[in-house]
């Protein structure tokens, strides 16, 4: 028995409310189903919805609260079976209307020619294909133009965890993290990249353990000597800046001068209002010592909504001034949200996938992230860890020499 899970895991949403599975077997899938149904673990079975033709379903509920949605088919009915459970309905209507409109029907996810004839699939991407569409990957079928696009060969090439070079945001035990810079940094090396940005917290952010003038200096001096033993990846001197509550950064002008790498965050005061928030956002990313601006919305998933701020207003000012937007890929955060990164590809804005990493297994959350990004159809080279350190130390000098309007 084969085994696909589809659903909103497979689409990789930031929040998923229960788990889609598709079963394919030889044997009797009504049976297959029951003997699921009576699996300990599972505290009730409902019937499913009806499904595919020849399928059978049920809606399993487990003792810990986890609703698993089962479908169960013969392999001839798999990719459609497997396309369906992956929706989104605002997708598959998509798919459905762009079929229509060339004489087949979708019912089900079963095709059908205008003769009635059911039309075989052998995988997705034969279906795709025989609606007349390249392949979507699932990650984009939200119902967003992706069908519109993939109809006139235009769906973006998608970033791929492999492309990231380097990540950009990390705390050690100098703030609030668990591991040492050495500790990190060989962490680094071993996921194959060149250069690790330690981004420890500021000063106002005392509850997080931010860093004096002096710890600046103590952990730059540790962060050379980490260089010199040359650790397999370029270490470099940043820093967590906190946003003050008018737009200020932590740090007179000559301390963030020190840093290669600056991200500013907002960390308090997250009930201003939206205007004073914006304002508080769009002066922080006048500084031209500012690199990245850190999850730009301070949201936290199924805890915290994301604060008051024109979002449009700040990803176009950051692509007019060359700051990268965090797509932070804390899995609690996912901020930016995907859905705001098709507004800044159209406005130019970089977008810097960062880890945030607290420990040296909080690094893992970089392919978390990268599926965000590509729900939010993001190219290699709109990311600016896909870069090497060159590059990126380019665009941060670049942002640094065109600081037309200082803070
Ligand atoms: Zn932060
Ligand atoms: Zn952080």
């Amino acid at each position: 028995m084969d085994v696909d899970v589809a659903g909103s895991v497979r689409r990789r949403l930031e929040v998923v409310r229960d788990i889609d599975l598709v079963l394919t077997t030889l044997a009797r899938p009504a049976e297959v189903v029951r003997a699921f149904a009576d699996t300990p673990g599972v505290r009730d079975a409902m019937p499913g919805p009806p499904h595919t033709v020849a399928a059978a379903s049920a809606r399993l509920e487990l003792v810990d609260g986890t609703v698993c949605d089962l479908v169960c088919v013969r392999p001839e009915h798999r990719a459609s079976a497997v396309w369906r459970a992956t929706g989104s309905e605002d997708h598959l209507r998509d798919v459905s209307v762009h079929a229509a409109a060339r004489g087949i029907t979708i019912e089900r996810g079963e095709l059908h020619d205008h003769q009635g004839a059911r039309i075989p699939v052998a995988d997705e991407r034969a279906l795709y294909a025989a609606v007349g569409l390249v392949y979507i990957e699932p990650e984009l079928r939200e119902g967003r133009g992706e069908v519109a696009a993939a109809a006139r060969g235009a769906l973006p090439v998608l970033i791929e965890t492999g492309d990231v070079r380097g990540v950009l945001h990390c705390h050690t035990t100098y703030s609030d993290g668990k591991a040492s810079i050495v500790d990190m940094a060989a962490a680094a090396a071993a996921r194959g990249w060149s250069y690790l940005a330690i981004t420890d917290h500021s000063r106002s952010a005392f509850y997080a353990g931010g860093l004096s003038p002096e710890d600046i200096a103590r952990q730059h001096e540790e962060i050379d000597r980490v260089n010199a033993t040359r650790p397999g990846v370029r270490v470099l001197k940043g820093i967590e800046a906190d946003i003050l509550p008018a737009g200020h950064l932590d740090y007179d002008e000559a301390v963030l001068n020190s840093f290669e790498i600056v991200v500013a965050s907002v960390h308090s005061r997250f009930t201003l209002d939206r205007r004073a928030m914006t304002a508080r956002i769009l002066r922080a990313l006048d500084d031209p010592r500012v690199t990245i601006l850190g999850h730009p919305t301070g949201r936290l998933l199924l805890r915290r909504p994301p604060y008051a701020v024109d979002v449009e207003a700040v990803l176009e000012k950051a692509a007019a001034v060359g700051v990268a937007v965090e797509l932070n890929a804390d899995p609690h955060r996912l901020d930016l949200d995907w859905r705001w990164c098709q507004v800044a590809k159209r406005l130019g804005c970089t977008i810097a996938v960062g880890p945030d990493a607290h420990s040296t297994a909080g690094l893992d959350v970089m392919e978390i992230g990268i599926a965000i990004a590509r729900k939010g159809w993001l190219e290699a080279a709109e990311v600016l860890n896909t870069g090497d350190v060159d590059r990126v130390l380019a665009f941060a000098a670049r942002r640094r020499g065109s600081s037309a309007h200082r803070a």
